[in-house]
């Protein structure tokens, strides 16, 4: 019964940077404005998520370990996404492949906690919580040991849960989130303040948060960009091109406020970038593309990565063209 769940989990989650980025992104769907991660040995030990959001009903704890059970949409349009999440997979996945503990308290309720292990969902129980959500995820892949084979060392996969978290970061900078390392004692890895709103100018925040995660580097330099075209806006900043390759978080681009690594945005970022490219450097570049739910397919790629828009040639015009005024002025 459990290998449907098994074999599922591999879409959502492929590694510890994965499950990471499902329970972050779960995090931000509850209107947590904390979010504290800790992780051992890249993840595979331990993954700790922990959240001031608004919590699970104890009596809908089990449900929410249930595959296919959201919260998030009633299933009708899954065109009209304005969550993460709305599969209803990522917590499924987990409890089938690792050792799940899932902690939780609502508003004026007693906080309940919920394990599972391999697909097997233990009963609810009392718990001791303040609030928000507690979830951790230990073991992962023991109950599919052909999985671990595929993940790389442990600081790889430990620099890989760090950019899950900035790349999600770069996007809510009202939200404050830590990213602790418990594999030799602890090791405070990520540490963003949340940004206060600034009500003068709404980019103040969004650029001190690039600040803090990309560095002064980045945001010393750049030139913001703001532009629209037929339903989408983009607004953003460029940068000088980096000197190397993957300097950390060096292109960024989001979508409807979710990191997304798609093929359209970031060839026409380079595109964009063509004549400022001197050889071996590098687009240096934070953008944020907004439009109607129902312009972008988000379903595409299980782990959301990827998009499809109704009207590529709009938003590959729209980012090169907004890119290319932008950065004649870099040069200017
Ligand atoms: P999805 O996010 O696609 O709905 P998940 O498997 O990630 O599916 O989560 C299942 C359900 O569990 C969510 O719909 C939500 O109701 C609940 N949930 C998960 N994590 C949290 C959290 N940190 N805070 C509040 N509710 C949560
Ligand atoms: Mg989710």
């Amino acid at each position: 019964p459990h290998a449907v769940n098994r074999i599922a989990a591999g879409e959502v989650v492929e590694r510890p940077a994965s499950a990471v980025k499902e329970l972050v992104e779960n995090a931000l769907d509850a209107g947590a404005t904390r979010i504290d991660v800790a992780i051992r040995e890249g993840g595979r030990a331990l993954i700790r998520v922990e959240d001031d959001g608004c919590g699970i009903r104890a009596e809908e704890l089990g449900l929410a370990l249930a595959r296919h059970a959201t919260s998030k949409t009633d299933g009708a349009d899954l065109l009209d996404i304005h969550s993460f999440g709305f599969r209803g997979e990522a917590l499924a996945s987990l409890a089938a492949v690792a050792r799940i503990a899932l902690t939780s308290r609502v508003a004026g309720a007693e906080a309940a906690c919920i394990a599972a292990e391999g697909g097997r969902v233990g009963a609810v129980r009392p718990a001791a919580l303040s609030r928000g959500t507690v979830i951790e995820v230990r073991d992962l892949f023991f109950a599919t040991p052909a999985r671990l084979k595929f993940l790389r060392g442990e600081q790889a996969e430990a620099q890989a849960v760090a950019e899950v978290i900035r790349r999600l970061a770069m996007a809510e900078p009202f939200v404050a989130f830590t990213l602790r390392d418990l594999t030799d004692g602890e090791r405070l890895v990520i540490r963003l303040d949340a940004e206060t709103p600034d009500l003068g100018d709404p980019r103040e925040a969004l650029r001190r948060r690039l600040r803090a995660v990309m560095g002064r580097g980045f945001s010393d330099g750049a030139v913001p960009l703001e532009a629209e075209r037929d339903g989408h806006s983009l607004l953003g900043w460029a940068g000088l091109p980096a000197e190397a390759r993957g300097a950390a978080t060096a292109q960024n681009v989001f979508v409807n406020g979710r990191p997304v690594r798609d093929k359209l945005l970031l060839g026409a970022l380079r595109a964009g970038y063509m004549d400022v490219l001197a050889a071996g450097r590098y687009p240096m570049a934070a953008l944020y593309l907004e439009c109607d739910p129902r312009l972008v397919d988000v379903n595409v790629h299980p782990a959301k990565a990827e998009v499809r828009f109704r009207d590529p040639d709009t938003v590959r015009g729209l980012v090169v063209g907004a890119l290319r005024r932008a950065l004649a002025g870099l040069r200017a």
